[in-house]
């Protein structure tokens, strides 16, 4: 990636796992690096922005996305507020009656389930809509409600439940093949990807169903370049990957300068929405323990051919059982690479990562989402759930991200709930595992270090100090919530200039 020379003047760098100059200061530059940094920079004839003292940082990323999912969340119906099927029911329905096309498919997003008093069925949706096919879709994405209509167009057998786990996401895949559901996503992604470099976002992995792979070396082409992109691929796409000789960190075909290959994408679990994340105890007032979406075996001979032809693992475990599982075919397999989620830890599994050199890439503002509902089935869980100071603590390495469209694409977000574990007027959720605001964004940029001569030129100018003394954790989650970015550069190119 190669832009014009840039020279930005009197920035504040913050500090981010090493020192930083104090006071304003210039940096150059060059051929997408960091080429000089210092007070008063001789005028070299390259652009200049004054950014007038604001404060400058390695640009961020977000460890763990589905973009396309995240895409078509814009033109999704959102039923996130409910708290009954009859919730979900009666916004579906007056989407239904207002809309004038009666023949595209109603696609919702956003329900959870696991702790509503009755269960949703689909009778009951078939009385709601029963003449167009309604897909929702839940908030974790691990578990799906379809009418019989949209059962009977994907020739899926009549059932009366959602799909959920593996059955479920085999289904994914199909929805494009319902009228209207998948609308091609190329605009959305022009939308959602200008929304990301407006949050300082420069660059993330993504972890979409489908192949991620053949979706950003057909976005790429088409100008939308403006973050860096690992695309991961599932199981079902192993082979091709390793047919293809892509090893994690190449670049990706048609993927220009911004797009590699990413990680191997296993889900080992199912979640605390669906009551299917893998745990040691039962969830309280149930007969269950959670399912395991692949057997300890199938995960370590994956992971074993992952190795042998240099792809990393990506390894989704919510419950602590799972961990533990997945933990063990790191062991087995010395794969590089991460638990996606760890939301649920048995402490000595702490231990483990930190030896093994486990990545934990975890989502912090679900614990928004899941506060309630973890009291309700895993109580007294809060100090075991999001373990972010004990990781930090252990040394464990840790990558912040969203599972957009699970929680927003937003990194400050993320920051902002592993600092101060509230949405709302209650005290800290498991207060002891909070960390602080300069931890959460060491853990938001990618291993990127306070910027220095030969940093990539990801970087991201910011309003107001991240950093700044706040008396309490409120207030410093505030701050990082309410951030103002004022560009966005990939590789020395502004893709957000809101100075
Ligand atoms: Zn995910």
């Amino acid at each position: 990636m190669q832009y014009e020379p840039l020279t930005i003047r009197a920035a504040r760098i913050v500090p981010v796992g090493r020192p930083a100059p104090s006071g304003p200061i210039d940096l150059r530059i060059r051929d997408g690096h960091v080429s000089e940094i210092g007070p008063a920079l001789a005028d070299d004839g390259s652009r200049e922005i004054d950014v007038a003292g604001r404060w400058l940082i390695p640009g961020l990323w977000d460890h763990h996305v589905h973009m396309t999912q995240w895409a078509h969340t814009l033109s999704r119906l959102d039923v996130s507020g409910s708290s009954s099927p009859g919730d979900v029911l009666r916004i579906v329905r007056s989407h239904d009656r207002a809309s004038t096309d009666r023949h595209s498919t109603i696609v919702g997003f956003g329900y959870r389930s696991a702790g509503w008093a009755s269960a949703p069925t689909v009778r009951d949706l078939d009385e709601a809509v029963p003449d167009r096919p309604v897909v929702l879709i839940s908030g974790d994405a691990h578990n799906g409600w379809l009418n019989s209509t949209a059962l009977r167009l994907l020739d899926l057998p009549l059932r009366d439940t959602p799909i959920s786990e593996n059955a479920w996401f085999d289904v994914f895949p199909l929805l494009a093949a319902l009228p209207g559901a998948e609308p091609d996503p190329v605009h959305a992604y022009r939308t959602v990807l200008q929304d990301a470099a407006g949050k300082g976002v420069v660059g993330i992995t993504d972890m979409e169903f489908e192949s991620s792979v053949a979706t950003w070396g057909r976005m790429v082409p088409l100008g939308l370049d403006t973050l860096r992109v690992r695309a991961s691929t599932y199981l079902y796409g192993l082979e091709a990957t390793i047919a293809a000789g892509l090893r994690t960190g190449d670049p990706l075909p048609g993927g220009g300068a911004v797009a590699t290959m990413g990680p191997l994408k296993i889900i080992a679990d199912g979640s605390l929405g669906t009551m299917t994340a893998l745990c040691c105890a039962p969830y309280a007032g149930h007969d269950t323990r959670g399912t395991c979406n692949v057997s300890p075996e199938e995960l370590l001979e994956a992971l074993r051919s992952a190795r042998a032809h240099g792809l990393d693992a990506a390894v989704h475990a919510i419950g602590d059982a799972a961990a533990t599982m997945v933990l063990d075919a790191f062991r087995d397999s010395g794969i590089r690479g991460s638990i996606e989620h760890a939301q649920l830890l048995d402490p000595a599994d702490i231990t483990r990562m930190a030896t093994l050199g486990v990545r934990a890439s975890v989502q912090p503002a679900q614990l928004y989402d899941d506060r309630d509902l973890s009291e309700q089935l895993w109580p007294g869980c809060a100090d075991r759930s999001f373990m972010l100071r004990s990781m930090v603590d252990a040394g464990v390495q840790l990558a912040l991200g969203s599972d957009a469209p699970v929680a927003p694409l937003d990194p400050w977000l993320a920051m902002a709930a592993a600092v101060h574990r509230s949405a709302d007027s209650r005290g800290p959720w498991g207060a002891a595992q909070a960390i602080t605001p300069a931890e959460a964004l060491c853990a938001s940029t990618d291993g990127q270090q306070t910027p220095t001569v030969g940093s990539r030129a990801d970087l991201v100018l910011l309003d107001a100090d991240p950093l700044a003394v706040a008396h309490d954790s409120a207030t410093a989650a505030h701050t990082l919530r309410t951030m103002g970015v004022a560009a966005t550069l990939v590789g020395g190119r502004v893709v957000h200039d809101a100075l």
